[in-house]
């Protein structure tokens, strides 16, 4: 039984019988509105949702919620973390100097953003870039979830320490599951640090090229010996 349907059939059961009105506070409505939506069998639909989504509070300091860019056909996935300010003015993942550090990881195992769909694990900046809190990486899951359940990736990678709180209720450390490909339902996804973690911390290059061959050799077994 699906809960959203049985509601929907209630609410069109009482209109029958000429209850046009249903007093709910307005959190609930909103809810109520976004999980309608989040249940439609369509992208365009759930990503109208999300860009009028109000589901936590980071839509008071966002310009705008991002959909993602690049091919939905594609296999391949590419998460990031949350939008930063130049993305959150662009409208789109990985712009600037963050931007160009990425096509060069991807240069480096023969790939470009167009082989991949990339999008982030939370769709709206947050205040002064702070990290995503757990309440609104839960608020916000739902659309990143939807969107691999649509595109059906078979090979994900994700970057920096948001992604992995999407995937994992028992908050494992970083160290215990970067590098690492995990099997997760119908998809296999390697997590490592973000571009502007390299940035910041240029030591961590040598574990992100070791990652990122292992990657590769995942993606060649996959995609070209099939
Ligand atoms: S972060 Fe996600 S849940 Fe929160 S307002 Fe933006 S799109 Fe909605």
């Amino acid at each position: 039984m699906n809960p959203v349907e049985e509601t929907k059939k209630y609410f069109f059961y009482l209109n029958e019988l000429g209850l046009n009105y249903i007093p709910v506070d307005k959190t609930l409505r909103k809810l109520l509105q976004n999980n309608i939506y989040l249940a439609e069998n369509n992208l365009e639909k759930i990503k109208n949702a999300l860009a009028n989504c109000e589901r936590c509070t980071l839509y008071r300091v966002r310009k705008q919620s991002i959909w993602g860019e690049g091919n939905i056909d594609s296999k391949l996935m590419l998460i990031s973390e949350y939008p930063d300010r130049e993305e959150d003015f662009y409208g789109k993942p990985f712009v600037g100097i963050t931007g160009e550090l990425l096509d060069k990881m991807l240069k480096s195992i023969k790939l470009t953003r167009k082989d991949f769909f990339i999008t982030h694990a939370v769709k709206c900046k947050t205040p002064g870039g702070r990290p995503p809190e757990l309440e609104e990486i839960s608020a916000c899951k739902t659309y990143l979830l939807k969107q691999i359940k649509f595109i059906k990736p078979k090979l994900i990678l994700a970057l920096g320490f948001t992604p992995p709180k999407i995937f994992f209720t028992n908050n494992p450390t970083f160290s215990s599951i970067r590098g690492k490909l995990i099997k997760l339902k119908n998809f296999t996804i390697l997590f490592t640090y973000h571009p502007n973690y390299m940035l910041k911390n240029p030591a961590v290059k040598r574990l992100v090229w070791e990652d990122l061959q292992k990657f590769r050799k995942l993606y060649e077994q996959i995609f070209e010996n099939s």
